[in-house]
């Protein structure tokens, strides 16, 4: 999660834009789908009680966040740096630590929107999302590779806790070797950290400082992940994947000291820095990796990290048995654009923001082409990029698996 949560915020309450003639694959699949058939009920039931008006009853128009659809096929562009940049480079067997999957009827504003007949915007890439759709767009991005993945709820600013993490555990059975976490907001008590996780075999916590009831830019982490979460983690030994707020993430020093504080209050908490520790410019990373080397329980997970400076200091002072390939995929990974940093801050290029003309690939590639030219530049070697593609996340979810199991189940 990056940029567009600004985009997002900035399209709250926006006018509905209205539906493309050809109407997108996120369009057909909600009509098939259950939310779609709930909708279509409630269209009819309000039909039927006013027959009179009923030429007045009109279908909402959904549309998602970019208005793509799930991509089918490489185009020319995606298909020339794959094959010139990225397929020799992109290792056979992958763990992407950084998957969200989801429903559109987990959004509290997506229901209150179908209940009134009114037009949406999802806050996602596509309005459902579940393991199967994940697995179809890979095959076409990234034909070949055997993915397993570390998954979790979107977090909708309105959210459905309770359905988004069954859901989750229920989904991630489907595919042995992958793993799912409970998304949380910081009102969830303890208890119910504790009987989630149980129930649905969840691995750890998936925090987010959009929760915060303070203000995101400048919300600390205890703010938007208290201690009586994080203490359930530490007694189950579990993940928190950790994506982190205030403004300049890891360049301020105030996360550092409450970082550095969290990770030794909490030993057996095994803490994951998500986005390379919120590294879109290579600042917040050149902070973190000297100030927590060493650390025992921490690692770093790259998704949506388009920077090849941002990777250039994360694979020179981080061992790269820390560091856990993510793609945020579910999310921005399948769809057009990149992060781009600039000035003191980053921002995300995309179909919409793009002033610049010429066409966007998408942002897994400009993640993975980063990867790639700093690992060139540094020299790692084949084990090390495997490390990071698949071996350290895949280990470490396996071994927080196994300890539950042991333990606990
Ligand atoms: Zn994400």
């Amino acid at each position: 999660m990056g940029g567009w949560v600004k985009r997002m915020r900035s399209r709250r309450g926006a006018k509905p834009e209205p539906e493309p003639e050809s109407r997108s694959v996120g369009r057909r699949r909600f009509l098939s789908a259950g939310a779609g058939v709930l909708a279509a009920t409630r269209l009819k039931r309000t039909a039927s009680a006013r027959p009179q008006d009923e030429l007045s009853v009109r279908n909402p128009s959904i549309r998602t966040r970019e208005g793509e659809s799930i991509p089918r096929k490489m185009e020319t562009l995606d298909r020339q740096i794959w094959e010139e940049e990225l397929s020799e480079f992109v290792p056979t067997r992958i763990f992407d630590a950084h998957c969200h999957i989801y429903q559109a009827d987990f959004d509290l504003n997506y229901r209150a929107a179908l209940a009134r007949q009114e037009d949406f915007k999802t806050e996602t890439v596509w309005t459902d999302c579940d393991i199967d759709t994940v697995r179809q767009v890979e095959s076409v991005l990234m034909p070949g590779r055997q993915i397993t993945r570390l998954a979790f709820p979107f977090p909708f600013y309105r959210c459905d806790f309770r359905k988004s993490n069954q859901f989750a555990g229920r989904e991630i059975r489907k595919e042995p070797g992958s793993a799912a976490l409970m998304l949380v907001e910081p009102s969830i008590s303890a208890h119910e950290v504790e009987e989630t996780i149980l129930k649905h075999g969840l691995l750890g916590l998936k925090p987010y400082a959009r929760y915060c009831p303070t203000r995101e830019s400048e919300c600390r982490i205890t703010d938007f992940l208290p201690e009586h979460q994080i203490a359930v983690a530490d007694r189950y030994g579990l993940l928190i994947m950790l994506h982190v707020g205030m403004k300049k993430s890891f360049a301020d020093p105030r996360n550092v000291s409450d970082m550095l504080r969290l990770s030794d209050r909490y030993p057996r908490a095994q803490w994951i820095l998500a986005h390379g520790a919120r590294s879109f410019s290579p600042y917040p990373i050149e902070k973190a990796a000297p100030a927590f080397r060493g650390l025992p329980n921490l690692w770093y997970e790259v998704s949506a990290v388009c920077s090849m400076e941002s990777f250039d200091v994360l694979f020179s002072q981080v061992d790269t048995d820390r560091i856990l390939y993510g793609a945020d995929s579910g999310d921005v990974a399948f769809s057009r654009g990149k992060i781009v940093f600039y000035g003191s801050r980053w921002g995300d290029l995309t179909p919409t923001t793009n002033q610049l003309g010429g066409e966007l690939t998408f942002y897994l590639y400009e993640q993975l082409r980063a990867m790639r030219r700093a690992a060139i530049r540094l020299g790692l070697t084949s084990k090390q990029i495997q490390d990071i593609f698949f071996t350290t996340g895949d280990r470490l979810v396996r071994s927080v698996a196994k300890s539950m199991r042991d333990k606990f189940l």
